[in-house]
Order: structure tokens, then sequence, then C-alpha cells
């Protein structure tokens, strides 16, 4: 993992800061719902997000064979707590829903304190956190507690009750369809299935709405598919019924983690050097602000399916904080006042500057290329003994000649001249406006993909 250190943070102009506080508040409205790998706090999830982008919502029926996976049966809860001795609700579902494994069949039962302690899951080095736990594909039951909690239990008989429905019925995924003027597509995914989690998980879904509810206003080139899906099993079950389309899709993000105030950490897609990989490089050293670059391995989200060897899609991952490397992730630290909005604002700009390039990049021809043109007399270059403002424009301008051979993309000029895209962008439009330079587009780069 290579790691730059520039400037601590961003810089946000205000639309950017707009843009994080309207991603919390959409956070505020979806942390209190149950989600699950399926179930009604999913659905409910999907109901919100309607507000912002229009999903079409997908059912896959329970039993579903998915390559080697089959769609377990349906969750849904209603209630669950533990009733002390003395009667009182020593845990309660509708305290926090962390308090219960996910996935936890319905019980409803008295135990003794040491019959219902193998059931009881708590982080004993962090005593006062609540733990995340989840049971997808083994039945069992369970509750989550503070370790302290935990020790403050008297003996006596506890009633348990987990009012649970876990039956045939459907895994519910959504997607959100952008079109641009080609059919190719950029996807963007992220997952719907954890509870009252606010980084791991609802950073993602909330960056990712904001994006497309952004991209939704613009111009675009590419086509866009935002897929918010249960982890693993969520993205298999789109991969299964999308197989004949896969070759469409030209770059892919999933977005996970990506709500606190660390570095951004991008991992690269499996085939280590797509254009999303250098995309997401060289947008992320023009932001100026702390990321760091990782290799692609096979651990970690969703990344694992989209880039799995028969199906390996360029499409690489963004996050901030690496997931075991925040301690708030999968417990109850993990709240909605841990997050800062500017760091979603912080996060979708992030996106957005990975995105501007994929869009905008494009491969040009140099229509003067024996020596190099006379830029003065075109205006484009300073005037005898005077100094120019921006140099680096200049310099652009000239990387941009001698690498428009047909070869070479915008996007390769920037990697290689360490000039920033935008720069390298505008100069390639100035040397146009004076017919030095003539678009290739995308698909006219001489290189072979
Ligand atoms: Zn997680």
């Amino acid at each position: 993992m290579t790691a730059t250190l520039a400037s601590p943070a961003l810089t946000l102009v205000d639309s950017d800061r707009d843009i994080g506080q309207e991603a919390y508040e959409l956070m505020r409205r979806l942390f209190p719902l149950c989600r699950s790998l399926t179930g009604a706090g999913v659905r409910a999830t999907f109901d919100i997000l309607q507000d912002y982008i229009p999903l079409v919502c997908r059912e896959v029926p329970s039993g579903t064979r998915i390559f080697d996976w089959t769609v377990p049966d349906e969750w849904n809860i209603h209630d669950a707590y533990v009733l002390a001795p003395d009667g009182t609700r020593v845990i309660d579902f509708r305290r926090s829903n962390l308090h219960v494994v996910s996935y936890s069949e319905s019980v409803r039962t008295t135990l003794s304190l040491d019959e219902l302690r193998p059931r009881l899951h708590t982080l004993p080095d962090r005593p006062d956190v609540v733990p995340y736990r989840t049971s997808y594909y083994e039945r069992t039951w369970g509750f989550c507690l503070s370790h302290r909690q935990l020790l403050e239990l008297e003996p006596g008989d506890y009633e348990v009750v987990i009012d649970a429905t876990l039956a045939p019925g459907h895994l519910t995924y959504a997607e959100f369809e952008l079109h641009g003027q080609s059919d190719e597509e950029v996807l963007i995914s992220t997952y719907v299935c954890h509870p009252s989690l606010a980084n791991d998980n609802l950073s993602g879904i909330v960056v990712a709405a904001m994006l497309a509810k952004l991209l939704a206003g613009q111009p675009r080139r590419f086509s866009y598919r935002f897929l918010f899906a249960p982890g693993t099993i969520g993205p298999l079950a789109w991969l299964s019924r999308n197989r004949e389309r896969l070759d469409l899709i030209r770059h892919g993000l999933t977005l996970s983690c990506i709500g606190d105030d660390g570095p951004f950490t991008y991992k690269r897609s499996r085939r280590g050097n797509a254009d999303i990989d250098r995309a997401a490089e060289v947008a992320l050293r023009d932001l100026g602000t702390r990321h760091q670059l990782a290799e692609f391995e096979p651990w970690g989200g969703d990344e694992r399916q989209f880039c799995s060897p028969a199906v390996n899609l360029p499409l690489g991952a963004l996050s901030r904080t690496a997931h075991a490397a925040h301690p708030p992730n999968h417990t109850s630290m993990d709240a909605l006042d841990q997050i800062d909005p500017a760091s979603l604002g912080e996060s979708v700009r992030a996106c957005r500057a990975i995105v501007d390039v994929l869009e905008t990049d494009r491969a040009c021809l140099n229509l003067s290329p024996y020596g190099e043109p006379q830029l003065g007399r075109r205006g484009l270059y300073r005037a005898a003994g005077g100094a120019v403002a921006r140099p680096e424009d200049e310099c652009a301008l000239l990387w941009v000649l001698n690498l428009s051979d047909g070869f070479h993309t915008l996007l390769d000029i920037a990697a290689r001249s360490g000039l920033t895209y935008d720069a390298v962008r505008c100069a390639a439009e100035r040397l146009e406006e004076v017919g030095l330079l003539a678009d290739l587009s995308r698909d006219g780069c001489r290189r072979s993909a």
C-alpha cells in the first residue's frame, strides 16, 4: 500500500457542504431501520431512498440458486427482549436493533443466567460497547450487549423473547439507472444489509444516493447504474441476472465505510491497471487530500464478487479508513454522532472527481507534430520577455501536444506529467480551439485497451 500525505483535508465549497448535510439528513432517516440480508428493513430503506432517486426494486425468491449460493429465507423481526428476574427489560430490541443477532430464529423461553450466557455476545476488551453479530446461513439465536451490562446481570430466571419470522420470502435489491449518450455503463454498488450502523454501512448508501442525484442533473457520456443490494449475495444475485450484459460495464466502484474523517482508500480492481484505477489515482492526487492506494486482494467487501475470476469487472473499491483499522465498525460506537456531514460532503466530492475524469477522458491527435507548433503566434504562449501568471498552463499545452500521438489519453498525460487532470483537459480544449489538436474520442485511442 502506498500512502500519499498531502494537505490534511479537502477544501470544501458551499455546494459540497450542502450535499454533505443532505447526505447526513438521509442517514438520520435510515439509521433506525433494522436492515438485514432480507426483509422489511431493506424494503423500508428503499422506500426512503425513493424520495431522492427513483429506484427499481427486484425481488429474488428464497431458495433461488445463485451460482454456488442459495437465497436464504426472509427474516423479519417484530420485537425481542430479555426480562430480568425482577421483570425489567434488561435487553431490549426497541432500544437498539444491535441487541439481537441478525437472523435470529424465533424463541420464547425462560432460562437461568448460566443457560442464557452462551447466547449473549459481548466485547470483553471494550466493555461499554455493544457488538453487531449476524448468523445468516446457520440457524441460531442470540443477543448482543455490553460486557459491563453482562457482568451486572444477577443470577436467576430470565424470560427470553425473540418475535421474528424466518420463512420463505424474498431477497430485495434495488437499481437506479441513468442513461447517457452511450450504452456503456459505470456501475456504482453499495450494500444495504447492516442495521443501525452509520459508517458501515449507511455512509455508502447515502454517498451513492447523493452522487446519483447529482449525476441525474448533468449531461452524461456514460450510462450509470447504481446498485443497492445486501452484501455478497446481493451482488451475486445481480451478476447472475445480468451475465449477458456485463461487457457493457466499462468502469465500476464499490462504496463502503466512506463516512469517517480518515484518509481516502482506493483499492484497485483485480485487473490492476483499469481506467478506473488510473482515474481514481489521478483524481485523488489532484484533490490534494490524504489518501492511500491499495492493490487488489480477494478480501474486503463486494468487490470480491465483481472481481471474481469469471466476472473480473474493471471495478475498484473506495472507502475512507480501512474497515479493520476503524474500531467503531460493527459496534454500537458506529453511531450517527460519529459522522461529520462535512466528511460525507468530501466523499461525494471525491466520487464526482473520479467520475469527471471518466466522463471527459479521451485521446487527441496533434495536427502539427513535426517539432513544436508556434504557440505565441496563436496567443497561447507568453509574450516575448513577459512572464505568465500560470506556468502550469503552458506546461500542460506542451505535454498535451507531445503525447497526443493517438496512443495516449488525457488521463495518461495527467498521470505521466504530474499536472492536474483539469489543467491537461483545459489545455486540450485550448489547442482544439486553435486547430492544433483533433479529438479522437476515447475509442479512437490507438493503444490497445
Ligand atoms: Zn460491515
